[in-house]
């Protein structure tokens, strides 16, 4: 869809087919299927159409600068293979694609800020791998190479000058790079949720007064979520009246999903998304801008997306 027929109002949907070609290899989890299951669920669903679909660019250097050292840079480029795989920790490999896809997912988190700050779009869904947000200042790690929520943040604050930028996580494990990346700066409030302990194993001990980090117990359900949202995450959020939402949208607290032991369903990812909009709604002129994370079960990856974009939508 051309930029000239983009309406406000809408939801945007920010991809690149670059990222359906970094590959871990066979057997990965975080595998390029995933972004077809959610592409072929949001048709099933109807939504796809409804879509304002836009091209991620890559994000500058400078960019991404903003949250990671140039050295850690210059040492990824250093390690890109020209082919096969080079592993740089037990779960986390680069291929000849990775950075270039790992440069649009950055990209795609501007750009969908870009779209909504100008009011091309309402909100934003980036439909986006690699994930971001256990990647450090100087670290790539847990699939994650730059940091895209905290990339859109920056973005925020350096083109736009806002002041209150809130971060939601709610993937089954805590966000330990935002967290490294953006702890102490009182213009971000990151809330989040994950399973502990579990890895990262981090998250229990906020590092900053503007990290409001929940961990909760292995099974625990959706209406403990609920619970967490609604009694921690919402009064908090109100108190900072955050200028934009940022979400990190990790689906791997499903019930279904393997990777961890939450007992979330697509009614609680739609339930919190609602919260979300609520508060957007108050403070933030509708901002919203959704990075996809974690999610690791094709079929509750897709269904969760699904409902999680429906009520971006406003349907
Ligand atoms: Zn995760």
């Amino acid at each position: 869809m051309s930029n000239s027929t983009i309406a406000s109002g809408a939801t945007a949907y920010v991809s690149h087919s670059s990222c359906g070609m970094h590959d871990m290899g066979k057997g990965h989890p975080e595998c390029p299927a995933r972004l077809a299951a959610i592409q072929d669920r949001l048709i099933a669903a109807g939504l796809w159409d409804y879509l304002l679909h836009v091209d991620a660019e890559p994000a500058t250097r400078a960019q991404v600068e903003r949250v990671h050292l140039a050295p850690y840079l210059d040492e990824l480029a250093q390690r890109s293979p020209a082919v096969g795989t080079v592993q740089l920790d037990p779960d986390t490999a680069i291929n000849a694609y990775t950075l270039r896809a790992a440069y649009h997912a950055a990209g795609a988190g501007i750009r969908a800020a870009d779209l909504v700050m100008q009011g091309k779009a309402q909100n934003a869904f980036c439909a986006i791998r690699p994930p971001g947000h256990h990647a450090e200042r100087d670290k790539s790690m847990g699939f994650c190479f730059f940091n895209n929520v905290a990339v859109a943040a920056y973005h925020l604050i350096a083109e736009y000058g806002l002041q209150r930028i809130a971060i939601i996580d709610f993937d089954v494990h805590h966000g330990n790079g935002t967290e490294d990346i953006c702890a102490g700066d009182e213009r971000i409030l990151m809330v989040s949720i994950f399973q502990h302990p579990f890895y990262p194993y981090s998250g229990d001990q906020p590092k900053g007064s503007n990290m409001l980090n929940v961990p909760m117990a292995r099974a625990a359900t959706g209406q403990d979520f609920r619970e967490v949202v609604s009694e921690r995450w919402l009064p908090a959020l109100r108190a900072f009246a955050p200028e934009f939402i940022l979400i990190s949208a990790g689906f791997d607290a499903h019930l279904e999903d393997d990777m961890g032991s939450l007992g979330l369903v697509e009614a609680d990812y739609a339930w919190v998304t609602r919260q979300l909009m609520k508060i957007a709604a108050e403070f933030s002129s509708h901002r919203i801008v959704s990075l996809l994370e974690g999610g690791y079960d094709l079929s509750a990856l897709g269904r969760s997306v699904a409902e999680h974009v429906r009520v971006l939508t406003g349907e």
